[in-house]
């Protein structure tokens, strides 16, 4: 079908197809490949500048790649994981000695020694209730994804249970003023962020977030992707553009 033709892998594609959704909307059709495809020469993917519309699909065109490229990475973990084991289990055959137990997967939740938050991938959005909304939107895209987490950070809520599921997420949907608190506390690093989105970006700037963006861009991984999506193109959001992203990020309208 169209998201199989997009490239997605298998989990997400179950997943956008428990959804009910049949074709991918204009803005995934056109953003999802570009957020996927080989980018420059050092192999990082493209910074994208989106126009888009609230209900153009917009949230899955940006959860999508990131989603998609997080289980490869995830995958290609496992797998080097795997053949490490392997090869230490055939030396201790060689030597004849017992094999090596494989090596368990590390609970952070379950550690005593406290360790901040490392997400892949950050999400901002303006408000408390659209962050919530977007969540919400992962978590049902992530259903079939085993070991992909999602986290909320907004104000409003309670911090210890914000931190709890924290922890151990891939994936974090925040606003970006609570998102800096929990930084400067030390419960979030931001240099592991490899995608970098910024959800309904003339709303971000009506709401007095530029200098917070910009501080949160500086944090995030040197490599990362960045993705804007913004219902206008106007001079205030290409000038955050071109703050936040290398050439002000290629335009997808
Ligand atoms: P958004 O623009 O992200 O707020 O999405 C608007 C609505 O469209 C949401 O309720 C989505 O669940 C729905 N939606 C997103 N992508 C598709 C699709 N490809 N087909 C049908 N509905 C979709």
């Amino acid at each position: 079908d169209g998201f199989t033709r997009l490239g997605l892998a298998p989990e997400l594609v179950q997943a956008v197809r428990d959804l009910g959704y049949t074709q991918p909307t204009a803005v995934q059709d056109k953003a999802i490949p570009l957020a996927m495809g080989a980018g420059d020469d050092a192999g990082r993917f493209i910074d994208l500048m989106v126009s888009s519309q609230t209900g153009s699909g917009k949230t899955a065109a940006f959860l999508l790649p990131v989603l998609h490229t997080l289980l490869q990475q995830q995958a290609a973990a496992e797998a080097a994981l795997r053949a490490e084991h392997e090869r230490a289990a055939a030396e201790a055959a060689a030597r004849g000695e017992a094999l090596p137990k494989r090596p368990k997967r590390k609970n952070p939740t379950h550690s005593r020694n406290f360790k901040a938050a490392t997400p892949g991938a950050l999400i901002l959005c303006p408000t408390r209730e659209l962050a919530q909304q977007v969540a919400h939107d992962a978590i049902d895209l992530v259903k079939h994804c085993k070991g992909l987490r999602i986290a909320n950070v907004v104000g409003g809520m309670p911090y210890q249970m914000q931190i709890a599921r924290l922890q151990n997420a891939n994936l974090v949907v925040a606003t970006p003023g609570r998102l800096l608190d929990l930084q400067r506390s030390h419960q979030i690093k931001l240099d592991q962020v490899q995608f970098l989105v910024v959800d309904e970006a003339d709303r971000m700037l009506d709401l007095g977030f530029a200098d917070d963006l910009a501080e949160i861009n500086a944090l995030t991984a040197a490599r990362r992707q960045t993705m804007m999506f913004s219902a206008t193109f106007a001079p205030r959001i290409q000038q955050l553009a071109m703050r936040v992203m290398r050439d002000g990020g290629a335009s997808v309208q």
